[in-house]
């Protein structure tokens, strides 16, 4: 009996360890090609979106991390075929890489969005490196039905990297040390993500 309690015990263990484990990030740059995503102050959301996109399969390799994109240059891509992609790899998780905008140029900050329970821990780990590492305001983690968040067989997570009709940060956006901390932070929140028991 003791024996079955452990054996229980080990598979729960596992069931919960094997949860939290991923031998691939799918990497989603936002919109592409003939959808720019936001344009503001001469800056295409969809360019920003690949920069930081290419800089955060540099930092998950650099940590032994697989990296595929969904788009690898500027075309136009439906959400069918990047959702296609995502699930072609089973211990993945997804993240889409996005800046924001909004018709009140005062609102900024960053906010993180998921759909599955896991994909809201992602999220969480995610969303705190963002705050901390880009000194923006937390506009925090959010549920929602997009298409690629639900779509998706592994969790997955859309980041919005701060808003690009904001002209304070805009500027900072259009930086290298900005695109290259995002990053850096995203793929720290991952990494944090992977180690949760
Ligand atoms: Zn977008």
């Amino acid at each position: 009996m003791k024996s079955f309690f452990k054996l229980l015990l080990f598979l729960v263990f596992s069931l919960v360890a094997e949860a939290r484990y991923f031998d691939t990030v799918i990497i989603d740059p936002g919109h592409g090609g003939r959808d720019k995503g936001a344009y503001w102050g001469g800056i295409r959301e969809s360019y920003l979106n690949m920069i930081v996109a290419n800089k955060l399969a540099y930092e998950l390799k650099a940590r032994g991390i697989k990296t595929v994109m969904t788009r690898y240059s500027d075309r136009t891509m439906n959400k069918a075929s990047r959702i296609g992609i995502a699930n072609a790899y089973p211990k993945a998780i997804v993240v889409s890489v996005h800046f924001n905008a909004h018709l009140d140029t005062s609102v900024r900050g960053v906010e993180t969005f998921y759909y599955s329970s896991e994909g809201r821990k992602i999220a969480d780990r995610v969303q705190k490196r963002l705050v901390k590492g880009l000194k923006v305001r937390d506009r925090g983690i959010k549920p929602r039905k997009f298409a690629l968040l639900s779509g998706t067989r592994g969790p997955a997570v859309l980041v919005e990297c701060g808003f690009i009709s904001n002209s304070s940060e805009r500027s900072k956006a259009k930086t290298r040390s900005y695109q290259s901390t995002a990053a850096r932070v995203i793929a720290d929140g991952l990494m944090d993500y992977r180690k949760m028991r």
